[in-house]
Formats: C-alpha cells, structure tokens, sequence
C-alpha cells in the first residue's frame, strides 16, 4: 500500500473518488454523515448530456464525462453484477425558442456529436402520442442519456467494497478544523482507528455541506451555494427520449429564461419522471431537503402544460435534494486547500454531478497521487 486517504460524503463524487483512489492501490476509508448517495446523488434525475460545445474547461469536462460514461457503465457492471441503467436514449428539445426557430437550435449545437435533426409536428405527434401541447417543431438530439441514480449508488458502493475500500456510514456530521499553522483534524464520530489523522490526507466530497464542514477554516469560506431541486414521478409510460420543454408560471421568477425548463425523462422502471433545471436557492445554513407544496404546483403546472388537467392524478412521488452550487463562476471546486496541503475538495457539481463526478474524481485522484495539474477555473479561489 503507497499510503491512505480519507474521504469524506460518500455520494456520486466521494464514492466515485474512493474507487478511483482504491484502484490506484492507496488504502481508503470512505466516511458519511448519513449513508452512501443519501445526498443530491439519490434525488438526481439521471439525465446525461454531451455539451453544445466545448470551448471551456467546463464544457471540455462535461463532454469528457459524456465520452466515460459508456466505459464506466460497463466496468461498474462487469466489477458487480450491477446494472446502473446506463441507457443512450437520445433527447428532444421542444423549447419555445427551438420551436419558433429550429435551424437557429440546430446552430446553436455546433460540437456535440451525434446526431441533431429537425422534428416536424407529425414526428413529434407519432413520437410523443400523450403529450396534448400543441407541438409545431422540435429536434432530436442523439448524444443524451439516461442513468439509474439509485442502481449507480449501488453500483458504486458495491464496486467500492469488492476492492476494499472501508465504508463507515451514520457517522454523524464531522468538521475539519485547523490544527496550527498549516495541518488539519477531523471533530466528530471519527472511527478509532483513524485517530491519528493528522498525518492522513483527507478528501472533502459532501456536497453542498461541505461548506458546514469546513466552517472554521482559514482563508475563506467554501465559496458554495444550496440550490434545492425537486421532481415528480408518474404513472405515465416513459417516453422514448428525455424531452426538454418550458413552462412559464407566474411563481417563477425568471429571467435567464433557466428556471422555466424542464424535463420529462423515462424513469428506470418504465414510467416517467418530471423535473425542473434549476430549482430555488435556499438559506446557506439550514437549507432543506424537503419537497414543498410549492414546488409539487410547479411541477405540476409543467406536466399540465404537456398532459392536460387530469395528471395531476398520475403523481406516484415527489421528491427534493440539495444541489451544490460553485460560487465562482467556471464549474465544480476541486483541487487542494490553500495553505493546508493535506486538505482536498471535490465539491461544486450543482446540476451535473452525475456527468462530470466519475471524471472530476480521476482527476482529482491524478493531481493528488501523481501532481497532474487539476485546469484552474476549478481550483479554490484562495
Ligand atoms: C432534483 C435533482 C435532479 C438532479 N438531476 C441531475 C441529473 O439529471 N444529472 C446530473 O448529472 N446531476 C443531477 N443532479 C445533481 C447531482 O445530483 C449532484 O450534482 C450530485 O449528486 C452531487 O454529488 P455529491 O457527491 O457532490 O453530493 P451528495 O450526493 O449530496 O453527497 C454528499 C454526501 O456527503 C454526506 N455528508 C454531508 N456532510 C458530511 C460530513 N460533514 N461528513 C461526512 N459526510 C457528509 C451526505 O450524507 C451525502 O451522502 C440533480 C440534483 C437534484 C437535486
């Protein structure tokens, strides 16, 4: 063994960065407050989507995660037995703008591989028969999918077992403090035998709580936003493509136009789930996972604008998790703490953490064992 690691939040990313670290032959414990993808990870919708383009290091990572997500899918199902429901359904886009001027959506997707084409009203009719919304044009875009969230979950932790990662879980939450001039210590229901951790590195991978870990410690606060997410499942047969639409409502409050997109995306067991893109901010301290009424309306409203009056019966669940959201503008934070080099952050994923996790965490794993420079729009502002 070359030496150990501690990773703390055993979602997408910290699960996903303790196989990466075990494969590599470091010995790892894998630390959670609660249990393994109790986080964002469990309420994600699964969608994956090959970026327009990739003229920044952020849309460079997200078609790198599109490109490993086929491999990974196979390896994590070869290592367990376990099928994460990695699916390339592709996805239509019926947004308003696309629908008042395809070519210039067609256009706007230079890089993404694939195939992108225009949908008439007669496709989208023969495609999506229980939609009611009157569709005038669409496009079909080949290089999206979709993965099962929970099946991943388990995927990974079982994959993270076979290869002798130590998992700890229901532990509580536990901070990292600064222990003098430049070194840390873990306070909480740490297990025994990690009691000399100081002289352990420690990877911090919780989420969006990340930031309530790292409370104390100097130069600055974590620079991460609470963003809640909410979607729905219903009983209505999952449709062939994830579909992308807007549904404008006098409860949102949207100007980028953003906060107004969902999606309708075929669910692992056959029906469908609803989504919304972006979500509400929350208060940074005490944020909450809870679904709300509010946002049950909203949804609702979206599904209304595609079915009709009458789906509100065919809501099965509804569901909430906490998006963590990269303050700074450029994508996830990842790389070590300043001053504190013992200290590593694998945080930031807000909406994508399904796609670029499994790759953030290889890179994460190449900077810290083998000084593979991590490309500074995701590094901690200092
Ligand atoms: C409704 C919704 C839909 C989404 N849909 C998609 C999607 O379609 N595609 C996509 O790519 N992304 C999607 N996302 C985003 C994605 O879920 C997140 O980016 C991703 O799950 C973040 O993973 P994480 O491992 O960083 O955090 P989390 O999954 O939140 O995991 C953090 C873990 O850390 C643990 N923890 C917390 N504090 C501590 C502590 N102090 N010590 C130890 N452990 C701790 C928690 O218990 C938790 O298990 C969606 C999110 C939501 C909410």
């Amino acid at each position: 063994m070359r030496e150990a690691v501690i990773v703390l939040g055993a979602g997408v990313v910290g699960l996903s960065l303790a196989r990466e670290l075990r494969h590599r032959d470091i010995e790892v414990d894998l630390l959670d407050s609660r249990c393994c993808g109790s986080g964002a990870t469990r309420a994600a919708t699964g969608v994956l989507k090959a970026p327009p383009h990739t003229s920044t290091p952020f849309f460079q990572l997200r078609q790198q995660g599109w490109e490993q997500w086929p491999v990974l899918a196979a390896e994590l199902e070869q290592e367990t037995g376990i099928e994460v429901g990695y699916h390339c359904c592709g996805g239509i886009d019926i947004r308003d703008a696309t629908q008042r001027d395809p070519q210039r959506a067609v256009a706007a997707l230079p890089q993404i591989g694939g195939e992108v084409r225009v949908l008439s009203a007669t496709d989208l009719e023969q495609l999506l028969p229980t939609v009611q919304r009157r569709l005038i044009a669409g496009l079909f875009i080949e290089h999206e999918a979709r993965v099962d969230p929970k099946a991943l979950v388990a995927a990974l932790r079982q994959s993270c077992l076979q290869s002798g990662v130590r998992i700890h879980e229901q532990l509580g939450p536990i901070e990292i403090v600064p222990v003098g001039t430049d070194e840390i210590d873990l306070v909480g229901r740490v297990p025994s035998h990690l009691g000399g951790s100081r002289q352990r590195r420690v990877v911090l991978a919780a989420g969006w709580e990340s930031a309530t870990a790292l409370l104390d410690m100097p130069p600055a606060p974590l620079p991460l936003d609470p963003v809640r997410g909410e979607a729905i499942a219903l009983d209505i047969p999952a449709p062939p493509h994830i579909v992308t639409f807007d549904a404008k409502q006098d409860s949102i409050q949207d100007e980028a136009g953003n906060r107004s997109r969902f999606s309708w995306i075929p669910a692992p067991d056959g029906k469908s789930w609803l989504g919304n893109s972006v979500g509400t901010e929350q208060p940074q301290r005490s944020p909450s996972a809870q679904p709300t009424e509010l946002g049950l309306e909203q949804l609702l409203a979206a599904a209304q604008s595609l079915f009709g009056d009458s789906v509100r019966k065919r809501v099965i669940d509804h569901w909430a998790g906490i998006r963590p959201k990269s303050m700074r503008h450029g994508g996830p934070l990842l790389g070590s703490w300043p001053g504190r080099p013992q200290l590593w952050i694998a945080t930031g994923h807000y909406r994508t953490g399904l796609l670029v996790g499994p790759t953030t965490a290889r890179m994460v794993a190449e900077a810290m064992l083998d000084g593979v420079p991590i490309p500074q729009s995701f590094s901690i502002p200092d």
